[in-house]
């Protein structure tokens, strides 16, 4: 059993984040970056059946210099090996340029599952994991909150509206991106920390992988900005009688009655 997962380096939750001078991304210097949190859940999901049996899980991130961190934090929590795709075509690509990229590392790699996270914290597109197995070929599924292996096949708990939930079988070859919540995450022990000095992060492009010149963005990101701050709300307190009453009073002050 050979199972890929899918981490994306974001920026750190508690960091400050600034609009870069062109306006279309964030200022990424001098801010902490950390494992998209999906993503720790769904590295968490793999090494969970690692410990049941055997499994040989694989983390890939593609991202810059900077992405190693994360990656050796995968295999000190207990991953295997590691690629890390480092490319600037590939990082200024949008969701399925992203994706392609990781189905050419799952077509070298023949996983029988690859596990992702559901959204990623910092661009929330939500779209790699469907448009990855689209591009493999092989079945999905999404927001799984419980996932139990059954031999090649999981079943997977799958939150829907309202707190509903939807259990479905699916086998391997599969795609499965995660809700959070799904697993308690370990910590990279020290002894897992040193083990993870001596295990592989394989280095590639998308050339390497045949993709050169093929990923450019479909979708072009024009501008983030952080919304102007509206003028403040006024609470009206009192009894029913009195709130509706001073209602009124607003409603004919600004005219409209
Ligand atoms: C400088 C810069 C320029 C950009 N320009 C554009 C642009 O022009 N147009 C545009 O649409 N987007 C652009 N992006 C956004 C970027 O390409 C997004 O990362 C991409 O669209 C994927 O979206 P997402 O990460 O929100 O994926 P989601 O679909 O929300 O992520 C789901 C899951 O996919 C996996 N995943 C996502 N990204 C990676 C990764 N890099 N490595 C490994 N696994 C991953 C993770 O498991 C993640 O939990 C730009 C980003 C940067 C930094």
């Amino acid at each position: 059993m050979k199972i890929m997962v899918c981490i994306k380096q974001v920026p750190h939750q508690d960091a400050r984040l600034d609009v870069n001078a062109q306006g279309d991304w964030i200022q990424e210097d001098n801010i902490k970056f950390e494992i998209n949190q999906y993503d720790q859940h769904a590295l968490e999901a793999a090494l969970a059946i690692k410990d049941a049996g055997e499994a040989e899980v694989v983390v890939v991130s593609i991202g810059p210099d900077r992405v190693t961190q994360a990656l050796r934090t995968g295999l000190g929590m207990g991953a295997d090996r590691a690629i890390h795709v480092n490319d600037d075509e590939a990082l200024q690509s949008d969701s399925l340029g992203i994706a392609k990229v990781l189905a050419a590392v799952a077509k070298e790699e023949s996983p029988d599952m690859v596990f992702l996270g559901l959204m990623a914290d910092d661009g929330n597109f939500a779209a790699v994991g469907p448009m990855l197995a689209q591009l493999m070929g092989v079945a999905h599924t999404t927001t799984a909150v419980k996932i139990e292996q059954n031999g090649t096949a999981l079943s997977v708990e799958r939150e829907l509206e309202g707190g509903a939930v939807e259990v479905v079988e699916i086998a391997a070859p599969c795609v499965v991106s995660v809700q959070t919540g799904l697993n308690q995450v370990r910590y990279a022990s020290l002894k897992g920390i040193m083990a993870a000095k001596k295990k592989p992060i394989d280095a590639k492009t998308a050339a390497d992988y045949g993709l050169a010149g093929q990923l450019a963005a479909k979708t072009r990101t024009e501008k983030i900005y952080i919304p102007p701050k509206g003028e403040g709300a006024e609470i009206i307190e009192g009894s029913t009688d009195e709130v509706a009453a001073a209602l009124v009073g607003k409603i004919k002050e600004l005219g409209l009655l």
